[in-house]
C-alpha cells in the first residue's frame, strides 16, 4: 500500500535521504529504526507530503504521491489534490499537538465535521467509541491541559483515526512522554496493529519493534541499512552498522 523507490531528499546543500526504497503491505506493521538524524522522521514527512521529495518516488494506496502523469509528462498536484491524498494517511507526531481550547471529543470530532462533512452527531457517536478504544470514554469533556501526556497521545491516536486513514504514521510517539506514561500508549498501537491497521512507526522503542512489527528498516545517514523480518533483524543483525546500532540502544 506504501512504495518508496529510491526517494532523496535535500535541505539545500545538506543530503537528509538517498535512494531510500520502502515497501508496506496492507495490514502490515513496519518499524523504522536508526540514530538520530538518519532521516526517519524525514521519510515520514515525505509521506505525508509535509516536505516534498527530490527524487524518487513515493506510491500510497496505488496512487503517485504529489504527480500527475498527463500525455506521458509529469506534473506537480494542485494543494487541494495533494490534502486529498494527505488524507489517506494520519500523523501522530512526537508532540501531542491537540487543539488547546477544545476538548478531547472535539479534538476528535473536528475533522470529520469540518473536513469531511460529517453530520455533527456522527462524528461525535464515532469520537466517543474512539475514545473507549484508546481507553479514554470518561474524558471525552477533558481539555488537554488537564489530561497526562500519554492521555493526549492516544487522544492524538484517536483523533488520526477518526479520519479513516488507510495507513498511519507514527513519527516516535512515546519519545516525549515520562517513561511511566509510554506503555500505555504503546499498548494502544499494539491493539491498533492486531485490528489490522497498517502502521509506519519511527521508534527508538526497540522491544515494542521487536514485538509487534512485522518488518524493521534500519536507517544510517540517509539510506537503508538494512530491511527484515522484526525478530531476526533485531537479533540476527546481517550488516555491522544494524549490530552497533542495537547494541548500542539496548
Ligand atoms: P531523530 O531520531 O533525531 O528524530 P531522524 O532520523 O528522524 O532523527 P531527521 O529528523 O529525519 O532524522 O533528520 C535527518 C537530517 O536532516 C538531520 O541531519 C536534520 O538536521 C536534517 N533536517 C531535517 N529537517 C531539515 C530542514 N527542514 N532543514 C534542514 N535540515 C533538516
Amino acid at each position: 500500500i506504501v512504495s518508496g523507490r529510491r526517494v532523496g531528499k535535500l535541505f539545500g546543500d545538506f543530503r537528509a535521504l538517498t535512494e531510500v526504497s520502502i515497501d508496506v503491505e496492507e495490514g502490515e506493521v513496519v518499524c523504522i529504526i536508526g540514530p538520530s538524524g538518519s532521516g526517519k522522521t524525514t521519510f515520514l514527512r515525505c509521506l505525508n507530503q509535509l516536505e516534498r521529495i527530490d527524487e524518487g518516488a513515493l506510491w500510497l494506496d496505488g496512487e503517485l504521491l504529489g504527480w500527475r502523469l498527463e500525455s506521458d509528462r509529469l506534473h506537480p498536484l494542485p494543494e487541494a489534490e495533494i490534502a486529498r491524498q494527505r488524507r489517506k494517511t494520519g500523523m501522530v507526531f512526537q508532540r501531542f499537538n491537540l487543539f488547546p481550547h477544545m476538548t478531547a471529543l472535539q479534538n476528535i470530532t473536528e475533522g470529520p465535521v469540518q473536513v469531511l462533512r460529517e453530520p455533527r452527531g456522527q462524528a461525535e457517536d464515532r469520537g466517543r467509541r474512539l475514545l473507549s478504544r484508546v481507553g479514554l470514554a470518561e474524558k471525552a469533556s477533558s481539555y488537554p491541559k488537564d489530561l497526562s501526556g500519554g492521555q493526549q497521545q492516544r487522544v492524538a491516536i484517536a483523533r488520526a483515526l477518526a479520519m479513516n486513514p488507510k495507513v498511519m504514521l507514527f513519527d516516535e510517539p512515546t519519545s516525549a512522554l515520562d517513561p511511566e506514561l509510554v506503555g500505555e500508549v504503546l499498548s494502544v498501537m499494539k491493539d491498533l496493529a492486531r485490528a489490522g491497521m497498517t502502521m509506519v512507526v519511527v521508534t527508538h522503542e526497540l522491544g515494542f519493534a521487536r514485538e509487534v512489527a512485522d518488518r524493521v528498516v534500519f536507517m544510517d545517514q540517509g539510506r537503508v541499512v538494512e530491511t527484515g523480518p522484526a525478530q531476526q533483524l533485531m537479533d540476527d543483525p546481517q550488516e555491522e552498522r544494524t549490530r552497533n546500532f542495537i547494541r548500542s540502544v539496548l
